[in-house]
Formats: structure tokens, C-alpha cells, sequence
């Protein structure tokens, strides 16, 4: 017969968890000053699943994957806090690269502190540090997923020097993205130019214009920079907004190429059409499939491409006319022609 593994009733110490800390990040941490790794940490403290399932990567650890009732009794951290810390899951995979800030590990290491990974970098959604406003730095999912002592950490970080250049002569700005993603990061309805908005509703907005700030740049590369000249390697991502809120988005995997199209689709979402640096009407088919989205929140159509809306108004004006007959479409076919 095998006994249940004995609940752990304390470790004598255990490092405090860093502000915005993965909870895989800090259990690296207390692996390390303990000597162990971190699956045999997890199973002398009974935190492991039960049955023979293997532990996953450090950075995908969370409530579902381990037992944070005997990681609070064994770290005197409430079950609440350790939730916290667990990081937003993405479905079906995770994009190919994340970010990371390299000043915020630079700083922890110029301060002689321990340097931790943030659990706001999981978000594929999250493209600037938010402490310092820069662009966060490419990691690759599989240079994480290689690392397995908290040593390691300042390592993964790739040099990137020249492709951040190329952001930076970009029309994208870090300012923008770092609005948008503060407002995709808050969990809760939040005021647009147009007006207040649902999480959920801000998601969809995002998406559907960055499908437009996509489809531009593959019909008109003289707006790509030279890096997202090849192919866009778009994915679908589902993860979760906050408890219970999924959201949805196709974007590309790679971080620098996410950090184009989101810096542009906040650009368009920030500021009035006739204060934007580059045009973002885009074809004829991109306005067509814009003004497809009638179930956005009144004024947010208006706000991202007049054009759409105004598409939207005369397309209703013929239907009232001619309501569903052949002279209806003709008019209609007519009507889209005339905004090529
Ligand atoms: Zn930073």
C-alpha cells in the first residue's frame, strides 16, 4: 500500500515573492536556496499531483497543475496569494515568443537582487514594460521552457539590438502600445475615446483591427518594415482575461511582430483618424469586413474607420429603399466600388 505523501508543515524560510512574480518563478527561487530541483521540492513538500503526472514547465505551474493548499500550509503564503501568481493560460499553445523586460532584470541585477520573472509577461497580449515603457524583449517559449534553476534567468534573454532599432524608426509607439495594453490588462470596463467598454468587447475591437492593420501590410509592403516582410506567422490565442473572462485573438507569434500590429491597432484605437501618423483606411475589402461588425459599441466603428461606418449608413439608407431585392444589391455592389 503507498502512503499519502506527509503534509509539509513549514519551511523555515522562504524567499518573499517579488511584486508581479510567476509563481513558478518563485518556486525556482525556493528550489534553489534549498538545493533541489524543482519537482523533487514539490514532492517533499506534497504539492505534486497526485498519481504519476509529470510536473509542466516552471512557467505554466498553477493551481491546476499542483496543490497550492499544501504550498500555502508549507510556505505560510495564503492559497490567494499563490493563485495570484499563476499565469493566465493560452490555448492552444503558447505564442512561439514572449516578453521580457531586460531593464527590469538588469535593475534587479545592478541592485544585487534576486532576479524573477513577471507574471504580466505571460500575457501574448503584452508587448511594453510597464514600469519602464520600453518594448519588451523577444524570449523564446522554448528558451523558458529550457530553463530550470532560477540562475538561469538572466541568460534567456535574447540580444536583440538591431530589430529594436526597426521598432523604433517605426510610426509604432511604445507610448500607444503601453495605453492599450494597460486597458486590455485591467479586467474590467474601461472609457475609449468613443465611450465605456467591456473587456470582452475591447478584445474583439483588437482583433478585428488587427486583422486590418494585417491584411494592409501583406497587400502594401512599403508600410512593413523589413522583419515582418516575410509571411506574418499569425496564430489563434485564447487565454483569459481575468477569472472567468476568455478572450480570443489571432496574431502573430513572434513578439516583434505582435508588437507592430498591437502598437498600430492601439495607435488607431488612441487617436482621432485625422491625427494619425499613417493611413489606416486600408482596402476596400478590410473596410468592407469592418463594417461587418455592427455589434460593436455605438461610436467605436466611427471612431477605428469612418469610411466603414459611413458604409454601414448608406448600406441601411438602400436596404430601407429597396429592402432585400436584386436592385438592393446592385445599388450596394455600386456603393462598395465607389470606396475602392
Ligand atoms: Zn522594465
Amino acid at each position: 500500500m503507498k502512503a499519502a505523501a506527509p503534509r509539509h508543515t513549514g519551511l523555515p524560510f522562504v524567499p518573499q515573492p517579488a511584486s508581479d512574480e510567476l509563481l513558478g518563478s518563485w518556486l525556482l527561487r525556493v528550489a534553489q536556496l534549498y538545493g533541489l530541483g524543482l519537482t523533487t521540492l514539490l514532492s517533499r513538500l506534497g504539492a505534486r499531483p497526485s498519481g504519476d503526472a509529470h510536473v509542466p514547465h516552471w512557467f505554466v505551474i498553477g493551481g491546476v497543475s499542483i496543490s497550492l493548499d499544501a504550498l500555502s500550509s508549507a510556505s505560510c503564503l495564503s492559497r490567494v496569494e499563490l493563485a495570484a501568481m499563476a499565469p493566465p493560460s493560452c490555448r492552444p499553445r503558447w505564442p512561439e515568443e514572449l516578453g521580457a523586460g531586460e531593464r527590469c532584470l538588469a535593475a534587479a541585477t545592478d541592485a544585487g537582487q534576486p532576479i524573477t520573472w513577471k507574471r504580466s509577461w505571460m500575457n501574448p497580449l503584452a508587448t511594453v514594460c510597464s514600469i519602464h515603457g520600453t518594448w519588451l524583449t523577444p524570449v523564446a517559449t522554448r528558451t523558458l521552457a529550457a530553463i530550470h534553476h532560477a540562475g538561469d534567468f538572466g541568460g534567456a534573454v535574447q540580444e536583440v539590438a538591431a530589430e529594436q532599432a526597426l521598432l523604433d524608426c517605426e510610426h509604432t509607439c511604445a507610448g500607444d502600445a503601453l495605453w492599450l495594453q494597460a486597458l486590455c490588462c485591467a479586467g474590467t470596463d474601461v472609457r475609449l475615446p468613443w465611450g465605456r467598454t467591456r473587456p470582452n468587447d475591447l478584445t474583439r475591437i483588437v482583433d478585428r483591427v488587427a486583422c486590418a492593420v494585417m491584411s494592409a501590410s501583406n497587400s502594401d509592403s512599403a508600410c512593413v518594415p523589413s522583419t515582418n516582410r516575410r509571411a506574418l506567422g499569425i496564430k489563434d490565442f485564447a487565454f483569459e482575461l481575468t477569472t472567468g473572462q476568455r478572450a480570443a485573438t489571432s496574431l502573430p507569434t513572434r513578439l516583434r511582430q505582435r508588437q507592430w500590429v498591437l502598437g498600430r491597432v492601439a495607435h488607431v484605437l488612441r487617436w482621432a483618424p485625422e491625427a494619425r501618423t499613417f493611413h489606416s483606411g486600408g482596402s476596400a475589402a478590410s473596410v468592407e469586413r469592418l463594417a461587418s461588425m455592427r455589434d460593436w459599441p455605438k461610436g467605436a466603428l466611427a471612431w477605428v474607420c469612418p469610411i466603414a461606418a459611413e458604409l454601414v449608413r448608406r448600406q441601411e439608407e438602400l436596404q430601407r429603399e429597396f429592402s432585400i431585392s436584386p436592385r438592393y444589391f446592385k445599388a450596394y455592389s455600386a456603393l462598395l466600388s465607389s470606396i475602392q
